[in-house]
């Protein structure tokens, strides 16, 4: 089969690589129906994370399982399943806490920008939908393996509920489906910090009742003038640079939550400035897996359209224009169909 490799920075090239097979009994071989790039692909193609060898380039998927491994027990052949970027058990006391991106036995999926792709520990990691999904859905359910996931943690570790004041940080896939996530939990008030325009308007689609456009602390002061001078109950921070983190804790009232989950890049917290911050702090790489029946649920019955975020769809062969789009802002989301 063909997949995408990154050689090195801005170097995505679709070539030959080894079909993926069976290895531990309890794995699974999925057929692609749909694959994306996501936001964080854009730090190991930006050369941000180093690039040590070729990598195989990755991690959002959805599709028919194609062959189970011999103790694989609830996934069949056939099926339609979604899965999340690291596969857990479901069984170990932490992915009974609720935390499966921290499972155990988890391990990272990657290489998924490919026509097949080997899912480990498959009865704990994927989730089948009730029927094989009409090919207008697939986009939405394509998004449920991170993005809409992340985006409804970042809402669930904030705290928000009904009535509640939410600002989201973050105007990409993630952020703009943070609003989505708050305007379904109830939220009254929902500012979206972005400063694109076709963003903003997607944000206000999903549910935003603000934009703010100025970023740092001129941001953080008009998030202050939208709130009395208070601060917002819950902040959804989804970009993870040290700007993006400060403006969250800053926009948040005393008492109030933010919930983190653009992966850190150069973030440092003041010990002092945090004390006196008075917030409440939660994230980490998003239990996706935790939510997935529920936003299937969803999706299935048509309440919410998370594929939307996906505003360029490509073969999959042309993926590395679905990158270079990315980088360039020209894209929110690249689609890629196999
Ligand atoms: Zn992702
Ligand atoms: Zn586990």
């Amino acid at each position: 089969m063909r997949g995408a490799v990154l050689c090195a920075p801005r170097d995505i090239r679709f070539v030959e690589r080894e079909d993926p097979k069976i290895i531990e009994p309890t794995d699974a071989i999925i057929r692609m129906s749909a694959t994306c790039v996501c936001g964080s692909d854009l730090w190991d193609y930006r050369g941000i994370n180093p690039i040590t060898e070729p990598k195989p380039m990755g991690h959002e998927y959805c599709g028919i399982v194609e062959e189970v491994g011999s103790r694989v027990r609830s996934i069949k052949t056939g099926q339609f399943v979604i899965g999340s970027f690291f596969a857990s058990d479901n069984t170990c006391p932490i992915c009974r806490h609720g935390y499966p991106s921290s499972c155990v036995h988890r391990e990272l999926v990657g290489g998924a920008q490919a026509p097949l792709l080997r899912v480990p520990l498959a009865d704990g990691t994927l989730v089948a939908t009730p029927e094989l999904p009409p090919a207008d859905l697939l986009p939405d359910l394509l998004a449920l393996s991170d993005v809409m996931g992340t985006g409804w943690f970042a809402a669930v570790a904030a705290n928000v509920e009904p009535g509640a004041t939410v600002v989201v940080v973050g105007g990409g896939a993630v952020g703009l489906l943070g609003v989505l996530s708050a305007k379904q939990m109830g939220a009254e008030r929902i500012i979206a910090m972005s400063s694109h325009q076709s963003r903003q308007k997607l944000a206000r689609e999903f549910g935003a009742t603000d934009i703010v456009s100025e970023r740092g602390d001129e941001g953080v002061a008009r998030v202050k003038e939208l709130t009395h001078g208070i601060g917002a109950d819950s902040v959804l921070e989804c970009v993870g640079t040290q700007d993006s983190m400060m403006q969250a804790i800053h926009s948040t009232r005393p008492g109030g939550s933010v919930g983190y989950v653009g992966v850190p890049h150069g973030v440092e917290l003041n010990g002092p400035e945090l004390f006196y911050a008075h917030v409440h702090l939660h994230g980490g790489p998003a239990p996706v897996r935790r939510f997935l029946p529920k936003l299937i649920d969803l999706v299935c019955n048509r309440k919410i359209n998370p594929g939307k975020v996906f505003d360029l769809t490509l073969p999959l062969e042309q993926v590395a224009e679905g990158y270079r789009a990315m980088d360039e802002r020209r894209a929110i989301k690249a689609f890629l169909i196999p």
